[in-house]
C-alpha cells in the first residue's frame, strides 16, 4: 500500500486540474492520495469523481494557514465537514485575506523595480479560490522576470523578500478545535520546515496535543532533513501520536516533490482512519465526508 497524504491542486497552487492530479497518482502506483489545497476544499468532488473512475483511494483534506507568534504554520485536516460554520467562516476570511494582500506584495515589488501588475497575478489564479504566493512567482515568470517558481521565491516572495507580505492565519489550537468541531482530524504539516520550526518544539506540539486534541505530526516531507526526521519519529512515539508522510506535490510548482517522494506507512493510516471515526462520533452536528478506498 503506497499511501500520499498531502497533495495540491490547481483549487489552490498546485498546477494540475484535480482530475490530472488524480490520474497522475495513479500512474505513479500509488493507492491512496489525500487533496489537501489550502484553505479549500473546492476540489473535492471532482476528485472522488475521478478516484472512483480511476480506482484508487481518496481521502478529502485541507491544508489551513495557521500562525503562532507571528510564524506561519500549516495544518493538514483530514475527513473533516468544510461547511461546519465556525470553520467555514474562518476559511472565508483567510482566502479574502490572502487576495486582499496582492496588491500590497505588487506595491513592494514595483517599488524595487519589478514590473508586475495585481490583474496579471489573478490571471494566473483563475478559478481558484485561493490566491497564494506561487500564483504571484507564476505571473513574474509569464513577463519573463525570472525562469521558474523557484528563482521567484528565492529573489522576490520567500520570507524576508521584498514581495513578501504576510496573510491572515488562524492561531493553531483554535485550527485544531475548529477541525474537531468538524469532526475531522488535524495533523500538523512539515513542523520542522521553512518556518514553523522556530515554534514547533517537543512542548508546543505536546501542548497542542493535550490541550487540543492534535492527532499526529506529518514527519517524512521533502523539507525535514534525515536527523530531523528520526528525532519527529521519536516526539511522535513519546506523545502516542500519528506520523505521515507525504511529497507536498504542487505538479510542475515545485522540484522535489513527485508524487510517492514520501508517504504513510499504512499502520499509521489506519490509526488516522480510527481517529476520524471517533472524532466524526464526538461531533454529531458536523456532516463528515468518507474516504474513498476501493
Ligand atoms: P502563501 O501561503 O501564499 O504565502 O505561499 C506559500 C506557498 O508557497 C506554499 O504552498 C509553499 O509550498 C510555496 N513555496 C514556498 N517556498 C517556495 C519555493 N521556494 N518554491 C516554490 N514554492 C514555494
Ligand atoms: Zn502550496
Ligand atoms: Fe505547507
Ligand atoms: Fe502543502
Amino acid at each position: 500500500m503506497r499511501i500520499d497524504l498531502h497533495t495540491h491542486s490547481n483549487r489552490s497552487d498546485g498546477t494540475d486540474p484535480v482530475a490530472v492530479l488524480l490520474a497522475h497518482a495513479q500512474e505513479s502506483g500509488l493507492d491512496v492520495i489525500a487533496l489537501t489545497d489550502h484553505d479549500t476544499a473546492d476540489g473535492w468532488t471532482e476528485g472522488r469523481i475521478a478516484a472512483e473512475e480511476l480506482g484508487i483511494g481518496f481521502v478529502p483534506g485541507i491544508e489551513i494557514s495557521c500562525k503562532l507568534n507571528g510564524v506561519s504554520v500549516h495544518l493538514l485536516s483530514y475527513l473533516l465537514d468544510p461547511s461546519y460554520p465556525a470553520l467555514a467562516e474562518e476559511l472565508r476570511i483567510v482566502r479574502e485575506g490572502r487576495t486582499d494582500r496582492i496588491p500590497s506584495i505588487v506595491a513592494r515589488l514595483n517599488s524595487v523595480g519589478v514590473p508586475l501588475t495585481v490583474d496579471e497575478v489573478l490571471a494566473q489564479a483563475t478559478g481558484t479560490p485561493s490566491v497564494g504566493r506561487p500564483h504571484v512567482a507564476d505571473a513574474l515568470v509569464a513577463n519573463g522576470t525570472v525562469a521558474n517558481r523557484s528563482e521567484a521565491f528565492d529573489r522576490f516572495l520567500a520570507d524576508g523578500r521584498a514581495g513578501h507580505v504576510p496573510h491572515y492565519a488562524i492561531e493553531p489550537g483554535r485550527a485544531i478545535d475548529l477541525v474537531r468541531a468538524a469532526g475531522g482530524v488535524p495533523i500538523i504539516a512539515h513542523p520542522w520546515g521553512r518556518s514553523s520550526y522556530k515554534v514547533m518544539n517537543q512542548d508546543t506540539i505536546a501542548r497542542l496535543v493535550q490541550d487540543h486534541g492534535l492527532a499526529g505530526i506529518e514527519i517524512d516531507h521533502q523539507d525535514h532533513s534525515g536527523p530531523s526526521r528520526t528525532a519527529l519519529h521519536a516526539i511522535a512515539d513519546d506523545l502516542g501520536i500519528i506520523a505521515t508522510g507525504s511529497s507536498d506535490h504542487h505538479g510542475a510548482g515545485k522540484i522535489d516533490h513527485d508524487l510517492g517522494v514520501n508517504t504513510t506507512d499504512p499502520e499509521q493510516f489506519e490509526r488516522l482512519l480510527e481517529v476520524a471515526k471517533e472524532n466524526a462520533t464526538a461531533a454529531p452536528d458536523a456532516q463528515v465526508p468518507e474516504a474513498y478506498l476501493p
